[in-house]
């Protein structure tokens, strides 16, 4: 039997559990389970860290059943990596193993004074201050303004550190911590491109750079060891892997999809259209700052002694999730493949435009007080047009982070590489071919994190089942979707969206 490598997708909405063919890259079998946000107030998004674990070990343990019945031994599975979720923010107990809060979702907006605060001690308070060295802005977005918040308002949290309990750790960090043992012996760890979506590490030296975490007043102690994205990390304790122990790897979710598209090459990029939507281009071993608005972000580091890659970024924050606000608190529809349907149904957005700014608006604007609107109903508008009007602003934003990412780069991407869970839209994949006025190329496989996390779990010194070097690159199959409007039509209903934006950002006055 050939060489399985597993992946466990720790994403915002699910969690999933996958194995691979190390030789061919073919999905073998896989498990998924949704997970529960909670949003207590308005604009916090939290998630429940036991929840996600026991939504790690459901998705292992079904997995291997399905496995069983295939008559497959998952003693071939020779290493499993971590893909994750970024930015979303925990604490816990080294002692007694237990979260002190609950997880603090990316999405989470609760910490906008914390950012005007922190802003407002910036020279020239400027929300760029700290991007020389974390190729990031000042914003709600980042780790270190959630872990500034449970630092300064969860007593629990403050007891922890002042009694040496506390661990900080992004999701990877904490599922790897739980999987190796937890309160006995568990590994605390995080690989460098989860490392710079905290703003607490230096991209340049990558390591924790003690001037950030003096800015953030973050206790050192409490951080986990960085590594590189692809290295044995520690062995796992669960009941079901009593074989398969080897834990060795974890990417954050986007640079692993880079990873899983196989974009190792400068100049190359993905965009994931999940949750959010995330635009990475590949910048090699040297970080490119922008003049529009994206991030520089580390995109991988594949092994102890290898260079860092680095990205630039183009992060939307709402993407599948206006998808999900459809169904879950407008009831227009029962589950989020039948927004395909509506929007099939009404074949345009008869002039409505809706802009998702739920949580303030993203890249290229940085702007959290940015509200939703949706703006141009007429008494003829129905659900339709509205769904219709929901999968165009995920191809609105898509275009505005792609606009950013040509004029930073000086060389238009000529089609785009796409993935994620919103991508078996076929109607959206065309509508954004349409907008971009570009191709867009979807792999049918499109797993792109989890098998992004298992080639680069399976490589890892050690296990060396899985080859990266560019002959060796399995082939994966893709479809293409080429735009079928004219550049005209396209530029009119972009310049449209574009006044919403403004209407958004400016809503109040
Ligand atoms: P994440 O990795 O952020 O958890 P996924 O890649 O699993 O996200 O994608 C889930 C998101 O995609 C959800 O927000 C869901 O609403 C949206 N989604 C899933 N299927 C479809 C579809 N067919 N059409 C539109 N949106 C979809």
């Amino acid at each position: 039997m050939e060489p399985l490598i597993a992946a466990i997708d720790q994403g915002t909405s699910s969690t999933r559990f996958l194995v691979f063919n190390a030789k061919t890259a073919e999905l073998i079998s896989h498990h998924q389970v949704e997970i529960n946000q909670s949003f207590p107030k308005e604009g916090w998004v939290e998630e429940d860290p036991k929840e996600i674990m026991q939504s790690v070990y459901e998705c292992m343990e079904r997995t291997c059943e399905k496995l069983c019945q295939l008559n497959i031994d998952i003693s071939n599975i020779k290493a499993v990596g971590v893909t994750n979720q970024r930015e979303t923010t925990l604490v816990w107990d080294k002692v007694t193993g237990e979260p002190l809060y609950n997880a603090i979702v990316w999405l989470d907006l609760r910490t906008q004074s914390t950012v005007e605060r922190l802003i407002n001690k910036a020279p020239g308070r400027n929300k760029n201050h700290l991007k020389h060295k974390t190729g990031l802005p000042i914003s709600t977005y980042f780790s270190a303004v959630k872990l500034r918040w449970l630092l300064d308002n969860v007593d629990e949290v403050q007891q922890a550190v002042l009694s040496e309990r506390a661990m900080f750790g992004t999701v990877d960090s904490w599922i790897i911590w739980c999987l190796t043992g937890g309160r006995n012996g568990g590994v605390h760890c995080t690989d460098v491109s989860n490392a710079s979506r905290t703003m607490l590490f230096n991209i340049h030296t990558l390591e924790w750079d003690p001037e950030l975490c003096r800015y953030f007043d973050v206790p050192m102690e409490i951080l986990p060891k960085v590594r590189s994205s692809s290295e044995i990390y520690g062995w796992m304790v669960s009941s079901v892997f009593v074989y398969v122990s080897c834990l060795s790897q974890c990417l954050g979710d986007q640079s692993a999809a880079l990873v899983g598209q196989m974009c190792f090459k400068e100049g190359q990029a993905k965009n994931t259209y999940g949750t959010g939507c995330f635009l990475l281009r590949n910048t090699g071993t040297k970080p490119v700052v922008s003049e529009h608005g994206l991030l520089t972000t580390v995109a991988y580091k594949l092994g102890k002694d290898e260079p860092a890659c680095y990205a630039l970024e183009g992060s939307v924050a709402i993407a599948g999730a206006v998808v999900r606000w459809l169904k879950d608190n407008m009831g227009i529809v029962q589950s989020s493949s039948e927004i395909e349907k509506l929007a099939a149904a009404a074949g345009t957005s008869y002039g409505c435009y809706f802009v998702p700014a739920f949580s303030g608006l993203y890249a290229p604007y940085w702007e959290p007080s940015a509200r939703g609107i949706i703006c141009g109903l007429t008494q003829f508008t129905n659900r339709n047009h509205l769904a219709f009007a929901a999968l165009e602003a995920v191809c609105f934003q898509t275009r505005e982070i792609l606009d950013a990412m040509n004029q930073d780069s000086g060389v238009p991407l000529t089609q785009l590489q796409v993935d994620g869970g919103m991508t078996s839209n076929r109607l959206l994949m065309q509508l954004q071919a349409d907008i971009l006025c570009i191709p867009v190329v979807r792999p049918t496989m499109s797993e792109t994190s989890a098998l992004g996390a298992a080639m680069a779990a399976g490589a890892a010194e050690g296990v060396e089942v899985w080859n990266l070097s560019p002959d060796h690159l399995p082939h994966v199959s893709s479809e293409k979707y080429d735009p079928q409007i004219n550049s005209d039509e396209s530029e009119f209903r972009f310049a449209r969206w574009k006044k919403a934006v403004q209407k958004a950002m400016n809503w109040e006055t």
